[in-house]
């Protein structure tokens, strides 16, 4: 294994919300071997020159099949076509810096396994295998007049599978983890980008979702729940559900209780804003318009509902399809309320928990992934640069190997 010593890098310190003097890190491999000691006499030295050495990003809620808006479109892509386009979505997040995707329904160990043996170029994928979804769930996308049974569940462009019944749970959970999911997602909520399913209704019986939370806890895993409404929310907290996606209509005492039940919330503003920005243009029908404002105007204040309950954040995005292209605007939203130091430890940090990555990913140390960014400058001064790559992210590491680099505009090719 080659070493490499990253030199003149300055790193976070998040005691006090600085950057660091320069100093020296170094990897071996794909894994960081020593922090400010001097590079061993066989490494490769790479001179950051003061730049900002920090842990790559972790997107906590993505869907990488989601490659158009029209849901419909890539749930009936062949699994072949869905795979390439998953890769092309994989290798733009690796561009924007985010080293590790948590893939909230879609993405098959196909994907996981790519990315392992170099087939795609893309994020470290944990994946969920699809999302549960009751009949007429939030991933039942047929409308109220298509009465065919949901015989594209499995192809790889869907996001979700249609199960009901407590044994037929337990049987799909059991399916999924044994076929490489690290988490279960269930869809206890109705949802925005789907027809029939208003934002209040309340998606499984406590039965099927207790099967859920029993089977991935027997795995040693958790159930993240797609919710929105305070009811949805505070109903999956005391079945034991971990992860909380979205979580727009929290209520403080509902935050406070999913603090205390140590879960994590993944607010995914910029899918909002997408949407209200360019779903219609796209193609979202009436139905999913008319919820959009619902979830959007409550956005922010959640936000500061879940700061002040203690309960933790992990960055995520949710954007489908086209909406990618907003991605850097979560960063923008998030930096309304919280704190940089707040928002670059729910992209790393925070992350690196929900995706069982803990001191592995999402951390500069001694022994984890060497899996980082370099930046051209200070995130606890200005946070919003992590969401302009093109401008601000000069190198991406990923397990030791330099995988992107651009210009320093400054001078010179880095
Ligand atoms: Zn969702
Ligand atoms: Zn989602």
């Amino acid at each position: 294994m080659t070493a490499t010593a990253y030199t003149n890098a300055r790193l976070l310190d998040f005691e006090r919300e600085a950057l660091t003097a320069p100093t020296t890190v170094t990897t071996d491999g794909d894994t960081i071997a020593s922090i400010g000691q001097a590079a061993p006499a066989n490494a490769e030295i790479i001179d950051l020159g003061g730049q900002t050495l920090m842990p790559g990003l972790i997107d906590s809620h993505f869907h990488v099949v989601a490659h158009t808006l029209n849901l419909w479109s890539n749930a009936i892509a062949p699994d072949s076509l869905a795979a390439f386009r998953a890769g092309a979505v994989m290798e733009e997040l690796l561009t924007r810096g985010f080293t590790t995707v948590r893939d909230l329904g879609g993405a098959d160990l196909g994907l996981v396994r790519a990315v392992e043996d170099g087939y795609i170029d893309g994020p470290n994928l944990v994946i969920c295998g699809k999302g549960l979804s009751m009949t007429g769930g939030h991933t039942d996308l047929r409308e109220r007049t298509d009465i065919r049974p949901d015989a594209l569940g499995w192809r790889l462009g869907n996001m979700g599978i249609l199960v009901d019944g407590v044994d037929n749970v337990r049987a799909t959970c059991r399916k999924m983890l044994k076929e490489g999911a690290k988490f279960i997602k269930v869809m206890a909520n109705g949802g925005v980008s789907s027809p029939n399913d208003p934002i209040d209704s309340i998606q499984y019986s406590d039965a099927e979702i207790l099967a859920m939370v029993e089977e991935a806890k027997n795995a040693n895993t958790y159930v993240a729940a797609h919710v929105y409404h305070d009811a949805a929310i505070r109903r999956c907290v005391d079945l034991g559900v971990h992860s909380l996606e979205h979580c727009n209509l929290i209520t403080p005492e509902t935050a406070r209780r999913a603090a205390d039940a140590g879960c994590i919330a993944v607010p995914t503003l910029v899918a909002y804003e997408g949407l209200k920005l360019e779903g219609a243009a796209l193609g979202l029908g009436h139905a999913e318009q008319a919820k959009i404002d619902v979830v959007r105007d409550r956005g922010l204040e959640s936000l500061a509902i879940m700061r002040d309950a203690g309960l933790s954040m992990a960055f995520g995005t949710d954007l489908l399809g086209q909406l990618r292209k907003y991605g850097g605007m979560e960063f923008d939203l998030l930096a309304k309320v919280l704190t940089p130091a707040q928002i670059i430890r729910s992209a790393t940090e925070v992350g690196a928990r929900l995706c069982g990555l803990e001191g592995k990913a999402g951390t500069i140390k001694q022994g984890a992934r060497a899996d980082m960014i370099v930046v051209n400058a200070d995130p606890f001064a200005d946070v919003t640069i992590l969401g302009k790559p093109q401008t601000h992210i000069t190198r991406v590491i990923k397990s030791g190997r330099t995988v992107r680099e651009r210009a320093h505009p400054k001078g010179g090719h880095l």
